[in-house]
């Protein structure tokens, strides 16, 4: 693919914080870029071009399509047949086959078994009584999510014993869902990979992320040896997932370290909140070398800058003015914030990076 000169508009799907930095990095390679979305996001502060439309609605689809030369997306919970239609009139990475794959439990996890990736035993349950007979061959405990439009720990229930089955199906909504045998894990940890257009892939070194709440809190790198000795299984799987998919932008996968090595447990067709180390904690970023991939440029390389990088996200009222002067006053913590207007419980406000030199 020729690359796209200075100049071009980029399109975004989604008006996140994720399409915020997207845009940032976009930016300073020269790029516009244009947002699709419902409603008005931090992105749209550093974005010029707006189109407001539902993600299903293929007429505002299109308008949007006449005003971008290649689109991407800041999330996967979007229906994949507009976007397919979308692909018909203009470049989409990653290719809405991928999306496909990536915003269903059931599809990543099958796919990444077939490459030779290891999940958790999981079972399909569509019912209240599917859900007792995969409870009887995984048994407890085990958690029930559902298989689409899950995300923050959102849409899952944790089984500890047969009384919390009793209506649990309806408890997460009566939707298609996949039951899973709990891990025991030492720690969890994701890959972070970058493919072009001529296949070319770069791997960031792998965040250890601990969660709160079922929010990430906290991704540190390098990660723990535990989680160091089983990065070249996990990253060779997440190769193998983005050559089958002929990826092209950042892939993230995330997994769990067991003493049996790495257990795949989903997967995310874009930049990831585990991922925002790396604008000052990485030569280059998860942001700037998706749109170099999406693009058509050479990848940028993605060692550390320093020795440490933490990445904490800042949740809630973490971010209110009070609660982060402390960050402005503590030499080399960088602090980012996205923007929202309005802060609610569990919402992801901002985070901050530190990097030990
Ligand atoms: P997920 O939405 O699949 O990323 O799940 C959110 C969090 O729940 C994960 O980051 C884990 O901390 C925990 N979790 C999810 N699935 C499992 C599992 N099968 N075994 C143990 N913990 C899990």
């Amino acid at each position: 693919m020729k690359p796209l000169p200075p100049g071009t508009t980029i399109g975004i799907i989604g008006s996140g914080q994720l399409g915020r930095m997207l845009s940032v990095a976009a930016a300073q390679l020269g790029y516009q870029t244009h947002i699709f979305a419902p409603v008005t996001g931090p992105a749209n502060d550093v974005s010029a071009g707006f189109t407001r439309g539902a993600y299903d609605d293929e007429e505002a689809l299109g308008v949007f399509a006449s005003h971008a030369d290649v689109v991407t997306y800041e999330f996967e919970n979007i229906p994949a047949d507009p976007i397919r239609e979308l692909a018909r009139h203009v470049p989409v990475h990653p290719s809405p086959a991928a999306l496909a794959v990536a915003q269903d439990r059931i599809a990543e996890k099958s796919f990444a078994e077939k490459l030779g990736g290891r999940a958790a035993p999981w079972r399909r349950v569509g019912n209240q009584r599917e859900l007792e007979a995969a409870l009887g061959e995984i048994g407890y405990p085990a958690i029930l999510k559902t298989t689409r439009f899950g995300y923050d720990g959102k849409g899952q229930a944790r089984l500890m014993k047969p009384e919390d089955a009793v209506g649990a199906w309806d408890a997460i909504g009566g939707r298609p869902a996949i039951l899973e045998g709990f891990v025991t894990f030492e720690a969890e940890f994701s890959i972070l990979l970058a493919r072009s257009t001529d296949g070319s892939i770069a791997t960031w070194p792998a965040p250890k992320n601990e969660h709160k709440n079922g929010i990430l809190a906290l991704s540190t790198v390098p990660a723990s040896p535990e989680i160091a000795a089983q990065h070249a299984e996990a990253a060779g799987l997440a190769s193998r997932i983005a050559q089958e998919l002929d990826y092209v932008g950042v892939l993230t996968l995330e997994f769990f370290a067991s003493a049996d090595g790495p257990v795949f447990n989903e997967m995310a067709p874009r930049v990831h909140n585990s991922g925002h180390w790396t604008i000052e904690g990485a030569v280059t970023s998860q942001f700037e070398n998706h749109i170099r991939a999406i693009c058509g440029l050479p990848l940028g390389p993605t060692g550390l800058t320093g020795k440490k990088v933490s990445m904490e996200n800042l949740i809630g009222e973490d971010a209110l003015p009070e609660n982060v002067a402390h960050l402005l006053a503590e030499p080399g913590a960088h602090l980012h914030l996205y923007g929202k207007h309005e802060v609610r419980e569990g919402r992801k406000m901002g985070h901050v990076t530190r990097v030990k030199r």
